[in-house]
């Protein structure tokens, strides 16, 4: 696979790497494009410019009136800075155990002096909203200053239905801050910052915006942007004051990663261009048909609740006695395809199929096929039938299929 620059690990194969992992996912040529500019000076009207169209633009993305700080950082900075703008040392965080992810964001507010209570999950179901609305109600005291869950658990392929967990917050009247992780949610799947009541949601480049890993954001209501002003967590690089001063000329505090803005605005263009909501439709019907690959497979699909399956990957759960990593080796050695690993208390025991991002239904079909190939040669028991299930599904989907349906109706 030749990756960049000279470093190849088996000389030039040709065509494109299918980087089917959920996130970093592919970049389009056109943010490629986009960011192959000389880097300008960022305190020059070029860069102002350049800017304010990025800082309005990323609103549009998070569905917010409200302004959203973007960090030079991946997307664990912008963990942090939610944390340390927010709360002050010893503050109770109430956490869910969705998956890997999840359990990262704990770990890091428990390094950083905050106390979390960690609900227990078994990594096959998003958050259960009733048992958090059972917890804040019995919390009279108000101990919890925020709940802090993930959107899109990128290591089970499983979504939690954040208004949920908003009207559980708002069920037991209580005043916490909702804090959202939309790394790999944001851009692919459906995501209302406002209309949802979060108050600070995370995220970052390389999911599905598109681009190269190296951006993240922290959007914010204006209730946590009060309660920074009293949050006592010590903080410089991160701290959200500094940035909302100066982009509100257009201006950062320190030098901002120029290219990935260009990139940012072009990424921001062409999901507008698309249309949101046809952007989610998209990620909908692209993880139907590989949820349809995984079951004529015979494998299934590990996310157990139909109304949390995610629209950005799918992770299969291996058969007793098979690993997913010698799938995924196969997948890599034979085909130029990489998938999503298992990830800590999963390794080993599934893969994940990223359908995120700049992807159609003939890059799924070429992965599928991977896949179905990769079993195979991992001499996994499987019907070779997923990627006929795949098209099924895409053929009667596609749009000619649905102006036939209305021309019949
Ligand atoms: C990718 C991801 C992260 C980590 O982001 P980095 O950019 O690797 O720091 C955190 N949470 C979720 C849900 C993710 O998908």
């Amino acid at each position: 696979m030749k990756l960049a620059h000279g470093i190849s690990l088996n000389g030039h194969s040709s065509g494109r790497h299918f980087l089917q992992i959920p996130g970093p996912s592919t970049t389009p040529d056109r943010i490629l494009r986009a960011m192959d500019y000389p880097t300008i000076d960022h305190r020059g009207p070029e860069f102002q410019k350049l800017a304010q169209a990025v800082l309005a633009g990323i609103k549009r993305i998070f569905q917010t009136q409200h302004p959203v700080v973007i960090f030079p950082a991946s997307g664990t900075g912008a963990w942090e800075a939610a944390l340390v703008n927010a709360l002050s040392p010893g503050d109770a965080v109430l956490m869910c155990e969705t998956g890997h992810f999840a359990s990262l964001w704990k770990k890091m507010a428990d390094r950083l002096g905050f106390v979390v209570e960690f609900v227990p999950g078994d990594w096959r179901h998003g958050v259960d909203a009733d048992q958090l609305e059972a917890i804040l109600r019995a919390d009279t005291g108000h101990r919890f200053k925020a709940v802090a869950v993930v959107h899109n658990e990128t290591s089970t392929g499983v979504t939690s239905q954040i208004p949920l967990v908003r009207a559980a917050i708002d069920a037991a009247r209580h005043p916490a801050l909702l804090m959202v992780d939309s790394i790999s949610g944001l851009g692919s799947a459906q995501y209302k910052h406002d209309a949802w009541g979060v108050d600070v949601t995370v995220s970052g480049s390389q999911k599905g915006l598109m681009l190269p890993p190296g951006l993240s954001f922290n959007a914010l209501s204006p209730k946590a942007i009060e309660a920074a002003k009293h949050s006592r967590s010590p903080r410089s690089y991160w701290d959200w004051a500094e940035q909302l001063g100066m982009n509100a000329n257009g201006w950062f505090p320190y030098t901002p990663a120029t290219s990935l803005l260009y990139g940012l605005h072009e990424a921001i263009a062409m999901l507008e261009e698309e249309g949101l909501d046809t952007v989610f439709a998209r990620h909908q019907r692209h993880a139907a048909a590989t949820r349809a690959a995984v079951q004529a497979w015979g494998l299934e699909v590990l996310c157990l609740n139909p109304a949390e399956y995610s629209p950005v990957l799918t992770a299969a759960l291996m058969p007793a006695g098979h690993n997913a990593d010698e799938v995924r080796r196969q997948a890599l050695a034979n085909f130029n395809l990489s998938l999503g690993q298992g990830l800590s208390k999963v390794s080993g025991k599934v893969f994940r199929i990223g359908h995120l991002g700049d992807f159609n239904d003939l890059t799924l079909l070429g992965a599928l096929a991977g896949v179905e190939m990769a079993l195979g040669l991992a001499n996994v028991p499987h019907h070779k039938a997923g990627v006929q299930a795949a098209m099924t599904h895409l053929q009667s989907t596609a749009p000619s299929a649905h102006a036939m349906i209305k021309a019949a109706a």
